[in-house]
C-alpha cells in the first residue's frame, strides 16, 4: 500500500509519562503504517526541558508561528515533587503557559461523542465547544479587606501624572474591595482567536458577558467583538453560512442547556473557568476532551485536555497492565494531520484524519474500550488495555 504524502512537517510535542508512552504507540500503531509523516519533532518531556533550560519549548512555539499547525503530548507542569523527583534545576513554568504566551492564543475545548455514552443534558447531540479568554479580571486581581469605616476610590494616575478618581463605595463599617483589568489588545486577540475557529470548524459562535450590569468593562469586550466582526470577519461568516451572536450569560446558560450543541461558546475568563467544567463533566469524561490552542494569526496547537495520568506510569512502570483512554490523544493526531491536509490542499491525508477518528468511534461502538469508558458505557462493554485497544483501531483502519 502506498503511503499518503505530506509536504509540510507537523509540528511534534512529545511529552511525559503515560502519554508519553501512549504517544509513541499511537504513531507506530496508527500513522505510520499510513502515512508517510513528516515532523519536526520537540522533546518537551520534563527532563529534555531540564537539559535546554526550557529553550526548547520557546522553540517548539516558534516552529508553530513558523509552520501553522502543531501536536502536543500532554506535559508534567513541575512542582516541588517534580523538582525532587527529576532534579531539576528549577521549577520550570507551565509549557501550556509558555507556548500560550508565544502564540498568544485562545484554547478551545471540545468533547468528543460517542454512542453509548450519553451526556447528563438529553439534548445535546452535537459537542459543545468553551473558548475561554485566558487573561485578567479576577485571575490578576487586586484586592483588599476593609477594616472599617472610611472611602474606596479607583485611581488612574496617567502618564503625565493626570489622576482621575472614582468612588467605589462609602464605607461604614467593614468589608472587601477588589480591582481587576483587561487590555483591549487581549480582548482583540481572544476575538480573532474565536472568529478563526469558528470558520475553521464552521460552527456558530456565541459570546456572552453581563455587560447590563457592568456597563463599561463588560461592554468593551462586547464592542471589541463586534467592532471586529464587522470589519473582518461578517462577510466570512455568511459565505461559510454561520453566525456569530452575542448574548447575555444568563441567557446563554439557559440557551446552553436547551441546545442541541454544535457551536462554540466564548466566555470571559472566569465563566470560561466556571462552564469548561460544567460542560466536560456533563458530557462524559476528561479522558474524551480535546483541546486547540488558536493564535490570533490562525496557527493550531492540538493536545489532549487531560494530564499525563501519572496514577497509571506508575502502574506501567511497576510492569502492571494499564486501561489509559488514548483517544482524546488521536483526536489531537487527527486533528493536527486534518488541519495540515486542509492548508497544504491534501485531500487523502484529511480523508486519513476522518478514518481515524472514525475506526477509533466505530471501536467504541462495537463495546470496546479503555476501562474508563466502559464504566460509563450503557451497553455490553469489554474493558481492555491501552494496546489492545490500539491494535483494535489499527486493524479497523487496514
Ligand atoms: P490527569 O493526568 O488528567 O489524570 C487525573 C486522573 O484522571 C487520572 O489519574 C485518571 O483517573 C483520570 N484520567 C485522566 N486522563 C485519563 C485517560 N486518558 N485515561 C484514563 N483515565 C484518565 O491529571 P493529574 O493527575 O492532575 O496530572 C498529572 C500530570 O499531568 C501533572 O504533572 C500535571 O502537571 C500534568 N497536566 C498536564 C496537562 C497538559 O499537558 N495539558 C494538563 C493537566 C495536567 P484514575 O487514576 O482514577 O484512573
Ligand atoms: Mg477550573
Amino acid at each position: 500500500m502506498e503511503k499518503i504524502r505530506m509536504t509540510t512537517p507537523l509540528v511534534e510535542m512529545d511529552g511525559d509519562e503515560m502519554t508519553r508512552v501512549l504517544w509513541k504507540d499511537i504513531k507506530e500503531m496508527l500513522i505510520e503504517p499510513f502515512v508517510d509523516l513528516k515532523t519536526e519533532y520537540y522533546d518537551l518531556g520534563l527532563r529534555h526541558r531540564d537539559e535546554t533550560d526550557d529553550r526548547v519549548t520557546a522553540e517548539s512555539a516558534e516552529a508553530t508561528l513558523k509552520y501553522g499547525v502543531a501536536v502536543k503530548c500532554a506535559t508534567i507542569t513541575p512542582n516541588a515533587q517534580r523538582v525532587e523527583e527529576y532534579k531539576l534545576k528549577q521549577m520550570w513554568k507551565s509549557p501550556n503557559g509558555t507556548i500560550r504566551a508565544i502564540l498568544d492564543g485562545t484554547v478551545f475545548r471540545a468533547p468528543i461523542l460517542v454512542r453509548g455514552v450519553r451526556p447528563s443534558v438529553r439534548t445535546w447531540e452535537k459537542p459543545i465547544t468553551i473558548a475561554r479568554h485566558a487573561y485578567g479580571d479576577v485571575y490578576r486581581n487586586s484586592e483588599m479587606r476593609i477594616p472599617g469605616p472610611g472611602k474606596a476610590e479607583i485611581v488612574f494616575t496617567d502618564e503625565n501624572g493626570n489622576e482621575t478618581r472614582q468612588q467605589i463605595f462609602d464605607f461604614k463599617g467593614p468589608g472587601v474591595v477588589q480591582g481587576m483589568h483587561n487590555l483591549d489588545s487581549s480582548i482583540s486577540s481572544f476575538a480573532h482567536s474565536c472568529f478563526q475557529y469558528a470558520l475553521s470548524v464552521k460552527q456558530d459562535l456565541w459570546f456572552s458577558t453581563k455587560d447590563t450590569i457592568s456597563k463599561t468593562y463588560d461592554h468593551r469586550f462586547k464592542d471589541i467583538f463586534a467592532e471586529i466582526y464587522e470589519k473582518e470577519y461578517r462577510e466570512a461568516f455568511e459565505k461559510a453560512g454561520i453566525e456569530y451572536f452575542y448574548t447575555l450569560i444568563d441567557d446563554a446558560v439557559a440557551r446552553v442547556v436547551r441546545s442541541r450543541g454544535g457551536f462554540i461558546w466564548a466566555c470571559k475568563n472566569y465563566d470560561g473557568d466556571v462552564m469548561s467544567d460544567m460542560i466536560a463533566t456533563a458530557f462524559g469524561s476528561l479522558a474524551m476532551m480535546t483541546s486547540v490552542l488558536v493564535s490570533p494569526r490562525g496557527q493550531f496547537e492540538y493536545e489532549a485536555a487531560h494530564g499525563t495520568v501519572t496514577r497509571h506510569y506508575y502502574r506501567y512502570l511497576k510492569g502492571e497492565e494499564t486501561s489509559t483512554n488514548p483517544v482524546a490523544t488521536i483526536f489531537a493526531w487527527s486533528g493536527a494531520l486534518r488541519k495540515r491536509g486542509e492548508l497544504d490542499g491534501l485531500p487523502e491525508l484529511q480523508a486519513f484524519a476522518d478514518r481515524l477518528e472514525k475506526a477509533t468511534l466505530d471501536t467504541i461502538e462495537s463495546g470496546i474500550m479503555t476501562r474508563d469508558l466502559a464504566l460509563l458505557y450503557e451497553g455490553e462493554a469489554q474493558g481492555v488495555n491501552s494496546r489492545q485497544f490500539l491494535q483494535e483501531i489499527a486493524d479497523r483502519l487496514a
